[in-house]
C-alpha cells in the first residue's frame, strides 16, 4: 500500500484511518489517478479491527480516509470493482455497510469520514449517517464548479442539477448537517456567466466551510494535455475574492445559528490562545472553544455557546456526558 493504514492525532484523541487507496475517476484538474493508480479498497475486518484497537487505546474520533469514499466497495478478492458480476457485487460490502461497521465498535467512538463524491454519494449512506448517533452530521462535498459545462470539462461525473439534487438529500435526511467544499476558479474556459453559476451556486447552498482554489495548471494531467489555461491571472484573481466573500458571509451566518445551542463536544485539547480553555468540534466540525474546569481530553462534554467569532464557537459546559 502507499499509504500507511493508520496515522494517529497527535492529540491522542483523533486518529486517520485510511479505507482505501487509490482512484479511478479522471478529474481532469487532477494528478492523483497518475500518482497513487487504481482504487482498491481495503479488507472491512481489518479496518474495524485498527478502530476497535484505537478506542482501546483511548483514541475517541476516527476519520476514514479515501480519494472517494463513497466509491468503497470490497468484494473479497481485492479485484476491480468493474469486473465484478452482479451477485458479487452485492456480496460486497459498500461504504454505507462500513460506515455501520465502524459506528458498532462503540457508541463512544466518533466517526467521520472523507472525501465524498457527489457523483457516488448514495442516500444509503446518508441514511446511515443519520441511524447511528456517533456518526458526525458533516460532509465534505466538493462541487468544484456551479456550471455545468465546466463540470463536463472537468470530468466530473455530475451536473450542477445532480449536485443540487445530492444537497437537497443531505438536508431532507440529515437536517442541520454541516457541509463544505472545494471549489476551483477560473478553470479552462470559464466564461464570466459560468462564474456567475459558482456565486450563485454558493449563495444557494450555503456551506459552513469552503477550500477556495484559484487553477493552475498540473502537469500530467488530462487538463494541461486537452485545455488551454486561458483565464488571466487577474481574472482568477477577482472571481476568487468574489467567492471568498460570499463563502465568508455564509460561515458567519452558519456560525452565528450556534449560538445559544447547546452542542455536544469532544474535547481534542487546549484552545490555541489559553491553557485555561480547552477546544473541541461539535458533531458539524465546527470548533467550540470553553473554560476547561475539571474536564480532560477525551472527554464528551454539552456546551452551551453564548457568543462566537467568524468560525469558532465560544461558550460553557453544562453537563457531563458519562
Ligand atoms: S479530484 Fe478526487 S475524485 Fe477526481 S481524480 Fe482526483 S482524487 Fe479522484
Amino acid at each position: 500500500a502507499d499509504l500507511t493504514p493508520v496515522r494517529l492525532g497527535t492529540n491522542g484523541v483523533t486518529a486517520l484511518i485510511s479505507i482505501m487507496r487509490g482512484c479511478d475517476n479522471m478529474c481532469s484538474f487532477c494528478v492523483v489517478p497518475f500518482t497513487r493508480g487504481r482504487e482498491r479498497s481495503r479488507d472491512p475486518e481489518s479496518i474495524v479491527a485498527e478502530a476497535k484497537d484505537l478506542f482501546e487505546k483511548g483514541y475517541k474520533e476516527v476519520t476514514l480516509l479515501g480519494q472517494n469514499v463513497d466509491s468503497y466497495l470490497y468484494s473479497g478478492g481485492g479485484l476491480k470493482k468493474e469486473l465484478l458480476t452482479e451477485e458479487q457485487k452485492k456480496a460486497a460490502t459498500n461504504f454505507a455497510q462500513l460506515l455501520e461497521k465502524v459506528a458498532l465498535v462503540s457508541p463512544e467512538l466518533r466517526i467521520r469520514f472523507s472525501t465524498s463524491h457527489p457523483k457516488d454519494m448514495t442516500d444509503e449512506v446518508l441514511e446511515t449517517m443519520a441511524k447511528y448517533e456517533n456518526i458526525c452530521k458533516y460532509v465534505h462535498l466538493p462541487v468544484q464548479s456551479g456550471n455545468s459545462k465546466i463540470l463536463e470539462a472537468m470530468n466530473r461525473g455530475y451536473t450542477r442539477e445532480w449536485y443540487l439534487n445530492r444537497i437537497d438529500a443531505i438536508n431532507r435526511i440529515l437536517p442541520g448537517c454541516g457541509i463544505s467544499t472545494d471549489i476551483i476558479t477560473g478553470f479552462c474556459g470559464e466564461t464570466e456567466e459560468d462564474h456567475a453559476d459558482t456565486l450563485s451556486l454558493l449563495k444557494q447552498v450555503q456551506y459552513d466551510y469552503g477550500f477556495l482554489f484559484m487553477y493552475s495548471e498540473r502537469p500530467k494531467t488530462l487538463a494541461e494535455r486537452k485545455y488551454k489555461d486561458d483565464v488571466p491571472e487577474e481574472i482568477k484573481s477577482r472571481r476568487q475574492s468574489e467567492i471568498v466573500a460570499i463563502q465568508r458571509e455564509n460561515s458567519a451566518i452558519k456560525t452565528k445559528a450556534g449560538v445559544g445551542k447547546v452542542h455536544k463536544v469532544l474535547i481534542e485539547g487546549f484552545s490555541k490562545k489559553s491553557n485555561e480553555m480547552f477546544m473541541g468540534r461539535n458533531t458539524q466540525n465546527t470548533v467550540v472553544v470553553f473554560p476547561k474546569e475539571n474536564y480532560k481530553k477525551g472527554d464528551y462534554v454539552n456546551v452551551l455557546v453564548t457568543t462566537c467569532t467568524a468560525s469558532t464557537l465560544i461558550g460553557e459546559v453544562v453537563k457531563k456526558q458519562d
